[in-house]
Order: structure tokens, then C-alpha cells, then sequence
């Protein structure tokens, strides 16, 4: 269905964002540093492409879901980077990376007549599986609405605004939003388990009340308490997604004292358990504080 769109980046949101376009009827050209995940794309009838300038040369258009700024960055605009495919007009971030590097790379694309749309995505690998991922889009409007059948491919899409970098600031609003709820749930129900109150009966309450948040809705139940910790987004991400935030924060000069409390929380985690500790972990650590551990019935 229309020109083969090209997709870079195949891990945990990736992969999915992009098998939805493919369920969608997208023929897409695809590239990542690790060869198995582009092979798998292979077999869904996708063409691998042989590097990032391969996939700039036979797509108009490319995604990308890469995991920290500086990467997204070099493969938009770096040596050896999308920009230096001759078809390619079009590059969308799905990836989250704040701001100013979405600015810097929207720039360094436009100066060679290419467009850019930031447009990070909230909801986790299971939104990315089910196709209702929030996608915040800034960017040329006009781009946006051609491209809004692929979004809705991939999610529900939400245009914010024509000023670039917005999609990535909305996005670490809606981040530092679940950082906070995952850091002070943990402290929160560790101290009710102390108590002696039953992990379930504080998310039945809680969930009933004005307490409620993404947290104690998914994460705690589905991830925590059955101590599968298995959310599928890293610590070493979610405190990349606080630390852009604060970035934020100083760029438009508005203080957050709570953010950096929370900050500090992620960074503990991060020292302690390494980026790649599944980030529903850091309950472990107000657990140890406390001496009470937060486990469901019938977990093992
Ligand atoms: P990930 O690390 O699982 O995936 C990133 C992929 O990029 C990997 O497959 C990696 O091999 C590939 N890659 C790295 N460098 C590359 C390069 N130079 N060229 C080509 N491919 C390269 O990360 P993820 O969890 O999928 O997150 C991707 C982005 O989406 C991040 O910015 C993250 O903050 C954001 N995000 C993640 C989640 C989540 O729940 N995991 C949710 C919303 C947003």
C-alpha cells in the first residue's frame, strides 16, 4: 500500500509500532544494530535494508524508536546518518529525547530540505502490541495529515503543535507524571505493608479512591505484587525521561522541586541496579528500606 515507509530502531516499542504497519498493509524497508531483529521483519515480508543511508535511499519517509538522545541524534544527523539518503524528506522520531535534541535534529534536517515530526509515544509495550499508544506529534501540520493513517496505525495520534520539540515536552510531562507515581507508590504501599495492611487491599482501595494512578492501576497488580517485574521499560529509560525533564524545567526556567526528589529516587535505582533492571523494580529498594516486601497472593 503506497511508497515503503522505512522504520529504524526494532526493540521493544519498535518491534511492535512497527509489525502494526505492517498489519496495516505498509511495506516497510527496516534497520537495526542488532541483525536478529531485522531478520524477524524479513519474515513478515519487510526488506532489510543494509544501513541507515540504504533506508534513506528508497523511502520518502522513515520512523524512528531508538533508545537515548545522543543515538537519535547520529542517526538522523550524524556521519553516515539518515540525512545522507538522497529520497528520504521525511523523518519522524517516535523515541523520546526532549526538546532540544528534537530541535537540533530538526534543524540539522531542514538545512538540507528535509521535514521532521517529533512524535513520542506513551503506553507502554503493551500499548505498542495493541496499537493504542498516545502519539504526540509536533511539526509541519500539513506533514502530519498525510501521515495520520500510519499514526492511527500505531496508536492515537494527538497533533500538539507546529513548534518543533512540543510532542517531546508533552511527552516528559506525561513521564515525569509516571515516574513519580511509580517512585512514591513504592514508598507509599511498602509503609501500608509495614502496617500489616494486604498489598491487594490497598490497590482495592486505593483504585476506588483519589489515590488511583497508572501505577497502582498496572503496574503494582500486573507487574509488582505477582513479582514478575516484566514491564518491558528500562530504569536506565525512565531516568533518562526525568533527567529530560528537568532539562526542560531549566530551559523554560521553571522550578520543580518534587521532580528532582523523584529524580534522585530513579538515580538510586539506576547506580544500584544498572539501565537495564526492568524499572518496576525500584520497588525493591523502598522494600529493603522498610523491611516489608509487597507480594501477592499465589506469587512466587
Ligand atoms: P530499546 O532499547 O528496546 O530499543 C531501541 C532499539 O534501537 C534497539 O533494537 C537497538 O538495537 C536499536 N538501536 C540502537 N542504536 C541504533 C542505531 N545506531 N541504529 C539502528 N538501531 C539502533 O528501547 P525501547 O524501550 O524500545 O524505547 C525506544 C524509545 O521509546 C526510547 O526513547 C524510550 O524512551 C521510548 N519509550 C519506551 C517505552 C517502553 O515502555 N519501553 C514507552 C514509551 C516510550
Amino acid at each position: 500500500m503506497g511508497d515503503p515507509v522505512g522504520f529504524v530502531g526494532l526493540g521493544n516499542m519498535g518491534r511492535p509500532m512497527a509489525e502494526n504497519l505492517v498489519k496495516a498493509g505498509h511495506d516497510l524497508v527496516v534497520f537495526d544494530t542488532v541483525p536478529e531483529r531485522v531478520e524477524h521483519f524479513v519474515t513478515l515480508g519487510a526488506t532489510a535494508a543494509r544501513d541507515l543511508v540504504d533506508v534513506a535511499e528508497r523511502t520518502d519517509a522513515v520512523f524512528m524508536s531508538l533508545p537515548v538522545p545522543e543515538v537519535v541524534r547520529s542517526v538522523a544527523i550524524g556521519e553516515g546518518g539518515l540525512v545522507h539518503g538522497s529520497k528520504m524528506r521525511l523523518c519522524i522520531d517516535l523515541s523520546t529525547t526532549g526538546s532540544r535534541v528534537a530541535t537540533l535534529v530538526g534543524e540539522g534536517l531542514n538545512a538540507s530540505g528535509r521535514l521532521m515530526l517529533d512524535a513520542p509515544v506513551s503506553g507502554g509495550t503493551a500499548g505498542a502490541a495493541a496499537g493504542t499508544v498516545a502519539v504526540m506529534v509536533s511539526g509541519p501540520r500539513a506533514e502530519y495529515e498525510t501521515m495520520k493513517p500510519l499514526f492511527e496505525a500505531i496508536g492515537n495520534p494527538f497533533f500538539v503543535g507546529e513548534k518543533q520539540g512540543l510532542g517531546q515536552t508533552m511527552k516528559l510531562i506525561n513521564n515525569v507524571l509516571s515516574a513519580t507515581a511509580m517512585a512514591m507508590t513504592s514508598e507509599a504501599l511498602v509503609l501500608g505493608a509495614k502496617a500489616g495492611l494486604a498489598p491487594e487491599t490497598m490497590l482495592d482501595v486505593v483504585n476506588a479512591g483519589s489515590g488511583r494512578n497508572t501505577a497502582t492501576t498496572d503496574k503494582f497488580p500486573n507487574r509488582i505484587l505477582p513479582r514478575k517485574f516484566d514491564a518491558g521499560f528500562s530504569t536506565g529509560l525512565m531516568h533518562k525521561d526525568v533527567a529530560l525533564f528537568l532539562e526542560e524545567a531549566a530551559l523554560y526556567g521553571v522550578p520543580t522541586w518534587v521532580g528532582h526528589a523523584v529524580e534522585q529516587m530513579w538515580q538510586f535505582a539506576l547506580m544500584r541496579d544498572g539501565a537495564d533492571a526492568d524499572f518496576t523494580t525500584i520497588v525493591k529498594h523502598a522494600e529493603g528500606w522498610a523491611g516489608a516486601e509487597l507480594k501477592g497472593k499465589g506469587a512466587t
